[in-house]
């Protein structure tokens, strides 16, 4: 009887089925077309062009050769298919030349499933006129953002990989985990593929938390780094979980470290500049927890994984969006919570300029950091359109955007531009909003952006929701400010402002009306009982709300927010915003309810 390849995959690999998007990759190939895969790492793409290798081998005795751009992960994968009886082997330059004539003439007899070989020797005369001699089943690519000129790995030599692809009368596989639509698109037309089945996967990450820190100067970047390492307690020396920072360069990876070590919290540097013997070390330190964080350029990750990264923090930003989310994805691999945090400056963007030259592409990869950094939309969303735009929603509650914690609104990329046309649009729009809200918050709904704040407010529903999507926010965020130097649009609150129409009633929203922003003298603390009142009617209502709105209680407040309401009560709205993790939009969905629950504690 025909082998299948769930056959193979069960016989060979030991795996009971295949996993999101290898089917459909395998029997691409197995039908004889090529093949274009964009999945995640450790989704599994090696099994796309193994399983049909192994197969083929099994039919007809024929060959796969297989691309991979470092000799470390070919010599990985050859010897974990030798040990389960699969015939594989590698060619490169480490190789001896009688190890390599061996593996040509077992290559000649047909006795090797698989061949792995570097880009280089892929397309050297010697590699082509020897396979011009061989049945060969399917060529893989891995690794082929490698080809890419936009990309942040480009190796020449993977461009000239259409001589092998070209030659060789076999259906070719490329597989990547990061890559751009437009990446994407290159690596097809340089490979010359025919009509590939494409394969895209899924990029979110349910268990990271995103978010961005807008910071420039270095002295308030050590500040906020060594306080988050402490809230975190990376302070301590035992304890659970490790954090790496990303530094621009090598000097800064130094500074970094030494920084917080004398703050007390022990850091390594890991970087390209040291002698290997140096990095090796501190790298076994690493792995060995004698220093729970490092600090590291991004030399430091190709094919090293720990699985209890906490927290991986770029103090500064990188000049690519795909390599950021390589570099920020390290954390969390064991599918723990995690948390992926990057300070942002204009500054990064230059000197990111200086580190890469005249990269091609720069302009653009810059733009996409820049956008994700301001970004109105969910972090995981940005991220995942970055490499497939047709996605629509990504399963994220807890970035910073989604948590509304977002800090001001972004500076214009360009001076603005308002029409008169817009101004009227916005005029009208501000008209019908349902109730008054801030300006950030209008302009994001007019933009149809679904941060979390807009969901939960219903805001999505509205019928101008997304209706300024052509605008930029910038232009938006300007025309509102005209209308109300014009007088047509009137701001209310001090703090948290909310925008409404001039001379249009307000709508009642319940006891919202009643407590506005009338500030009570605090009181002094009296009566201890009554502040623990305090704590039990905030931790109720917490618990309360979560269930209502199916969050875990701390998503509604932390409990440091509750111990330090209860420390100093507030009396106004003004007062919640002083609280240190009360954002924006917590206090215009919960501030009321607070300030009531403290009155009524108080009573
Ligand atoms: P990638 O190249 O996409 O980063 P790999 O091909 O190295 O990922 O695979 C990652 C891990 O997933 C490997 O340990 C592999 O054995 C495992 N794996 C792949 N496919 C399956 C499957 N269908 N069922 C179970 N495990 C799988
Ligand atoms: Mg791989
Ligand atoms: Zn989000």
């Amino acid at each position: 009887m025909r082998k299948t390849p769930r056959d193979v995959l069960k016989a060979v690999f030991g795996f009971p089925q295949f996993r999101g998007g290898q089917e459909r990759a395998v029997d691409a190939l197995v039908a004889g077309n090529d093949a274009l895969v964009l999945l995640p790492t450790g989704a599994g793409k090696s099994l796309c062009y193994q399983v049909p290798a192994v197969l083929a081998h099994k039919t007809s005795r024929a060959t796969a050769v297989v691309v991979s751009p470092l000799i470390a992960l070919m010599n990985d994968q050859v010897s974990s298919l030798q040990g389960l009886g699969v015939s594989a082997e590698a060619i490169h330059s480490n190789l001896a030349r009688d190890q390599q004539r061996e593996i040509e003439s077992r290559l000649l007899n047909q006795e090797i499933a698989l061949l792995y070989v570097s880009p280089e020797r892929a397309t050297s005369d010697w590699f082509l006129r020897m396979i011009g001699n061989v049945n060969v089943s399917l060529n893989a690519i891995d690794e082929a953002h490698c080809l890419s000129q936009w990309g942040h790995d480009f190796r020449p030599s993977y461009m000239s990989l259409n001589k092998l692809t070209t030659q060789v009368k076999a259906p070719t596989i490329a597989l990547t985990a990061t890559a751009t639509a437009k990446v994407f698109l290159e690596i097809s037309k340089r490979l010359g593929l025919k009509t590939p089945e494409t394969v895209i996967g899924d990029f979110s990450r349910p268990n990271l938390k995103f978010s961005v820190h807008p910071l420039s100067k270095d002295k308030e970047r050590l500040g906020k780094l060594v306080e988050i390492m402490r809230e975190r307690g990376f302070n301590k020396a035992l304890g659970e979980g490790r954090a790496l920072i990303y530094c621009s360069t090598r000097k800064r990876t130094e500074m970094v470290a030494s920084e917080l070590t004398a703050a007390g919290i022990n850091c390594g540097a890991y970087h390209a500049g040291k002698e290997k013997e140096k990095r090796d070390q501190i790298q076994r330190a690493f792995a060995a927890r004698k220093y729970r964080v490092l600090a590291a350029t991004n030399a430091f990750g190709m094919g090293i994984d720990y699985p209890d990264i906490r927290v991986s923090l770029h103090f500064d930003a990188p000049g690519d969006l795909s390599a950021y989310y390589q570099e920020a994805g390290r954390a969390g691999r064991d599918r723990q919570p995690a948390e992926c945090i990057l300070f942002f400056g204009e500054r990064d963007l230059m000197t990111q300029r200086r580190i890469q030259g005249s990269k091609k592409g720069i302009d653009e990869a810059l733009s996409a950091v820049r956008s994700y950094a301001y970004s109105q939309d969910c972090r995981q969303l940005t991220i995942c359109r970055h490499f497939n735009p047709t996605v629509k929603s990504v399963s994220c509650i807890e970035c910073d955007v989604c948590l509304g914690e977002t800090p001001t609104a972004p500076k214009p990329q360009a001076p603005p531009d308002v029409s008169q046309d817009l101004l009227d649009k916005v005029l009208e729009a501000v008209g019908n909003l349902p109730f008054p809200i801030g300006r950030a918050t209008t302009c994001k709904m007019l933009r149809g952006s679904r941060a979390q704040n807009i969901v939960k407010l219903n805001l999505h529903e509205h019928e101008d929701f997304g209706r300024f999507k052509r605008f930029k926010d910038a232009d938006i965020t300007q025309a509102i400010a005209l209308l109300i130097e014009e007088g047509k649009v009137s701001v209310s609150g001090t703090k948290y402002p909310t925008i409404w129409l001039t001379g249009k009633a307000r709508p009642t929203r319940g006891r919202k009306r009643t407590t506005t922003l009338r500030s009570k003298p605090i009181r002094a603390r009296a009566n201890p009982r009554k502040f623990s009142d305090i704590r039990r009617g905030l931790d109720n209502y917490r618990r309360r709300m979560a269930k209502q709105l199916q969050w875990k209680p701390y998503m509604v407040f932390q409990k440091r927010v509750i111990t330090a309401i209860d420390d100093n009560p507030p009396t106004s709205l003004d007062d919640l915003a002083r609280v240190p993790g009360l954002g924006p939009a917590k206090i215009e969905r919960f501030g009321e309810d607070i300030l009531e629950i403290v009155r009524s504690a108080q009573r």
